[in-house]
């Protein structure tokens, strides 16, 4: 099954992973294995030394491991070709976090004396990875305002040792986009690679190798899974020598692999993918013009929204507006905490891209650790509220805003 083509995502979400068992089981088995067997000594050496890495160890690989990679690369690569014109190849490798995935992209990439550009306004555990780990693995970490190309092209001209450009787009919390496709175009020009953090959008609204990435990142926690049940990271690239060799080597060494319950949870969590997506974006633009229309309202970054910034960028490189929301209260921080006690339909809760609606604090809550002066110069105000929507009844989400917005007047 894994090799056919599909024209849509809910059938290649369906029928892609691999359920090949001795049992006839419909769902994929989960194999909650450490190691494998073989018959004979000779098997061993034979599976030893062949391509499959998928029944030996399971921090090598595991089988369900395998089902879970098969399914993120066909989404990522759906409709993309390369050079010569033939369906894109690319390999996934399942980690236990999206914080594992980003380890092993960046220690697979970067070593002591290479330089890392990336930009304003990351997701936080990123920021505090290059900025904590990174720096002091010896790797100099540059963060600019990546939307002025000059700015990019001077800081690659002062810095030759630059190896990898890391890209968030949209961006949480705050949803800045960042133009991939000219970010990879000034790349390649001075043999820079690319990695590119999809989480926000999904491979259902946006694919970066169609726009020139060399690799992509997902924290598979969020929409990918879908329902919050588990952890889970993907690093995917299209250099299948340096994905199968040193990428893989990275990550069974830094023993950052995923478990077969966890990878299971993400098959059936991605069977849906598409049906929920449709939901969520669809929820989220009536969600968003319902908050920007409010008087209690101050500002809302949703990058369907006109007044984005770069609303013109997100809708060139994303099928639709990514699920994503935040807004700041007229009242500022008090009545965003009023706001957040006042919600009773909304899941009060870090984290993004579960089916029910999740508010969170991100000044107090996941970007705690940046400075304050950092912070707010990436746009993650005091006041900020970050909205994940979901796919409740969008009445009910309304009459829960509005009678939580009211309160927050009071
Ligand atoms: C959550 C998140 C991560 C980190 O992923 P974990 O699965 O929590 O380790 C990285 N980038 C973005 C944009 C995220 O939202």
């Amino acid at each position: 099954m894994k090799n056919k083509k599909f024209k849509g995502i809910s059938t290649l979400t369906l029928h892609t992973a691999n359920k090949e068992n001795n049992n006839s089981s419909h769902t994929t088995p989960i194999y909650a294995t450490s190691t494998f067997t073989f018959e004979t000594a000779e098997e061993g050496m034979e599976r030893f030394a062949g391509t499959d890495k998928t029944k030996l160890y399971t921090r090598w690989g595991n089988p369900t491991f395998a089902a879970a990679e098969q399914t993120l690369e066909a989404l990522e690569a759906h409709g993309l070709t390369n050079e010569k014109g033939e369906p894109l190849q690319l390999k996934a490798l399942l980690h236990s976090s999206g914080q594992a995935a980003m380890t092993t992209l960046f220690f697979s990439n970067l070593s002591a004396g290479d330089t890392l550009i990336s930009h304003y306004s990351l997701y936080g555990g990123s920021q505090e990875l290059m900025q904590k780990v990174l720096v002091e693995a010896g790797v100099k970490i540059i963060l600019i305002d990546i939307h002025n190309e000059q700015v990019l092209i001077d800081t690659i001209k002062a810095n030759p040792s630059t190896k990898l450009i890391h890209l968030e787009t949209p961006a949480n919390p705050t949803l800045q986009c960042v133009d991939i496709q000219a970010i990879c175009t000034i790349a390649k020009a001075h043999g820079i690679k690319v990695s590119v953090d999809n989480t926000v959008a999904t491979p259902y609204l946006q694919q970066p190798f169609a726009l020139g990435a060399d690799f992509v990142f997902h924290s598979a926690t969020k929409f990918l899974n879908g329902h919050g049940s588990a952890l889970h990271g993907v690093m995917l690239g299209k250099d299948l020598e340096f994905m199968n060799k040193k990428a893989w080597k990275w990550h069974a060494l830094m023993g950052g692999n995923s478990n077969a319950f966890d990878a299971y949870l993400l098959i059936q969590g991605m069977k849906t993918l598409e049906i929920r997506m449709e939901r969520h974006c669809s929820n989220t633009a009536k969600v968003a013009n319902f908050l920007a229309a409010h008087p209690a309202i101050a500002h809302v970054n949703y990058t369907g929204l006109t007044t984005h910034p770069q609303h013109a960028i997100a809708k060139k490189q994303m099928k639709q507006h990514a699920p994503l929301i935040s807004f700041e209260l007229k009242g500022g921080i008090e009545a965003g905490k009023k706001f957040i006690n006042a919600v009773e339909v909304c899941t009060r809760a870090v984290s993004l891209g579960t089916v029910d609606t999740l508010v969170s604090h991100p000044a107090s809550m996941t970007h705690m650790s940046i400075p304050k002066e950092e912070r707010i110069k990436y746009g993650i105000t005091d006041g900020l509220i970050r909205m994940s929507v979901g796919i409740e009844n969008i009445e009910d989400l309304e009459a829960d805003l509005a009678q939580a917005l009211a309160k927050a007047a009071l």
